[in-house]
């Protein structure tokens, strides 16, 4: 107490103040010409002012004390509700662990230090996702989500070392900054493959027993990053760990980088290759494997990219679906086709492709018989290709949205038959009137054993339930024979035409009718 007050230079100066009147004072003789002058002026009542004086300079430092003291605890008190803002503002109230202003304020610590010398440490962010999160809360209610992200961040700070800054950045997402000291159990690779052994056991929430898993995205930092680009790099890494199977992690590096910015591109032009119908529709003739007559063409998109040249449709259809584009590019697709098909001289159909997720929408068939509409198209010749993805996640709307259809006339074909879980269920709880045998069992149907078994098998069964069938991906004469003993009705392929453009399909008409009309005169 008595070091503090004479510490404090403030206190110093009064004492070096009051001291050095007090000597000038007995230097001078002031106290005596005081003394003298209250005496020769007793009726001014010099003594009760010295009294007081007196007085006060006794109660006064006594006042100054404690209205120091109080000073003192009022400071306390702000500093300790400082503190308390301080902490709520920068941690999680559920699991008490740092939140994402955290992480910012601490990354921006770091890069302003310039902190991680490349050679002697290694600073790597961990960014977690819990893989089943949502059905925990849906199934249990949210206070069994949150019982569970507490247990979760409980066993995160039972894991990580004290070289570990471990932030809950919002929902079920977890990020742990990690110091490595160049040991490799130190290291967030390592640190991460203890995480997903340690996360794998049963969490045990309300006398209730749940398995979940995390999947974990570690990127490096590097002189000169910010902690917003690390995050971004272990978020894309731990996307790529979702992709490749929950449970697993995996690593951000500048290939992963490069390839998500060719992505970002390759969506940006998409969208713009959507609005500027750039996305065309293809046509393949399906025909009539007995004689050799065009009984239809099935639509296919292609895509001719300014510097990439044509685009894979299994590229960039993924692409739409997931830009939630999916839609708009369908229906520009169709109306163009439903155009064309008008335009040419012929009866034959139209096959169109939709995809799973665009078998869920309710206005599909609204949106559909507005396009035959427009391009004054009877329903009957439209015939709709879905693969068994598309139905079996919801039997019920697949079968709403089928009978919609049908009653506009439009039939149903399964695409890629074989592929999938080609379950009798699908054949026969729902109206379809054709399938299609996928391209990998046409191909050498007529040297593999197994592939002539299975076609075989599938025409058999096409028959006994009055179904049409197409074999696709007809690329030999070989193949077309086979299938033309085993009185396969429809084909289509290389062998017969290659997918072409709306313009080059009249040519591809005249010479089918050419080939008829010999074929009658002969
Ligand atoms: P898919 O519906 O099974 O279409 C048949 C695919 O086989 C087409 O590939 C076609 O070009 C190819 N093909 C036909 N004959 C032969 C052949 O003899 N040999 C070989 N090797 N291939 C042959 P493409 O055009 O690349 O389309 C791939 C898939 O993309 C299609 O498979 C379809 O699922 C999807 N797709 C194409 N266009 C659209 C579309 O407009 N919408 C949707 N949702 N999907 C589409
Ligand atoms: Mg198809
Ligand atoms: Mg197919």
């Amino acid at each position: 107490m008595f070091k503090k007050i004479i510490k404090d230079p403030f206190n110093l100066l009064i004492f070096a103040v009051s001291l050095g009147l007090y000597i000038i004072l007995v230097s001078t003789g002031g106290f005596e010409w005081f003394y003298h002058m209250s005496l020769d002026h007793g009726h001014l009542m010099f003594d009760a002012i010295a009294d007081f004086v007196v007085v006060l300079s006794l109660a006064g430092p006594l006042f100054l004390y404690r209205w120091n003291r109080l000073l003192v605890a009022a400071h306390k008190e702000t500093e300790i509700a400082e503190a308390e803002a301080s902490h709520i503002a920068l941690h999680d109230p559920l699991t008490g662990l740092h939140n994402r202003r955290s992480y910012q304020l601490q990354t921006q610590k770091i890069t302003a230090s310039g902190w991680a010398n490349p050679d002697k440490f290694s600073l790597s962010l961990l960014l977690i996702d819990l893989d089943r999160f949502k059905p925990v809360n849906d199934l249990r209610g949210h206070a069994a989500g949150d019982a569970l992200l507490c247990e979760f961040a409980e066993r995160l700070r039972n894991i990580c070392s004290k070289s570990c800054d471990i932030y809950r950045l919002g929902g079920d997402e977890f990020a742990i900054l990690v110091r490595g000291s160049g040991h490799d159990e130190d290291s967030g690779p390592n640190l991460a493959r203890r995480l997903l052994t340690e996360m794998r056991r049963a969490f045990i929430v309300d006398d209730w027993s749940v398995v979940i898993s995390c999947s974990i995205g570690i990127a490096q930092w590097e002189d000169g990053m910010t902690g917003q680009v690390l995050l971004r790099h272990a978020d894309q890494a731990m996307y790529l760990a979702k992709d490749n199977g929950r449970g697993s992690m995996a690593h951000y590096d500048n290939a992963l980088g490069a390839r998500l910015r060719d992505t970002a591109q390759l969506e940006a032009d998409l969208r713009e290759a959507v609005s500027q119908n750039h996305i065309r529709p293809y046509f393949q003739p399906v025909y009539d494997i007995a004689d050799n007559t065009i009984n239809g063409f099935e639509v296919l998109a292609r895509w001719e990219h300014a510097e990439r040249g044509f685009v894979p449709p299994d590229i960039f259809i993924g692409l739409a679906e997931d830009m939630g584009l999916i839609d708009e590019m369908s229906d520009r697709i169709l109306d163009e086709a439903c155009r064309a098909l008008m335009s040419w001289p012929t009866n034959a159909n139209l096959s169109f492709n939709i995809s799973p997720c665009q078998f869920s929408n309710e206005n599909l068939a609204d949106r559909i018989g507005d396009i035959l509409t427009r391009n004054g198209m009877s329903g009957d010749r439209l015939e709709i290709e879905i693969t068994e993805r598309a139905v079996i996640a919801d039997m019920e709307r697949a079968r709403t949205i089928i009978n919609q259809l049908a009653i506009k006339g439009v039939r149903i074909s399964l695409d890629d038959f074989g592929t999938g879980t080609s379950s009798l269920a699908t054949l026969t709880q729902l109206p379809i009137s054709k399938i299609k045998i996928d391209r990998s069992f046409v191909t050498d149907v007529d040297t593999s054993k197994m592939n002539a078994k299975i076609v075989s098998g599938v025409l058999a069964l096409a028959e006994s339930l009055s179904l049409e069938v197409t074999a696709e991906g007809i690329e030999h004469e070989t193949e077309l024979e086979f299938l033309r003993a085993r009185n396969c009705t429809l084909g289509q392929g290389y062998l017969l035409c290659r997918p072409c453009p709306a313009d080059d399909i009249p040519k591809v008409l005249a010479e089918a009718a050419g080939r008829e009309m010999q074929a009658k005169a002969s």
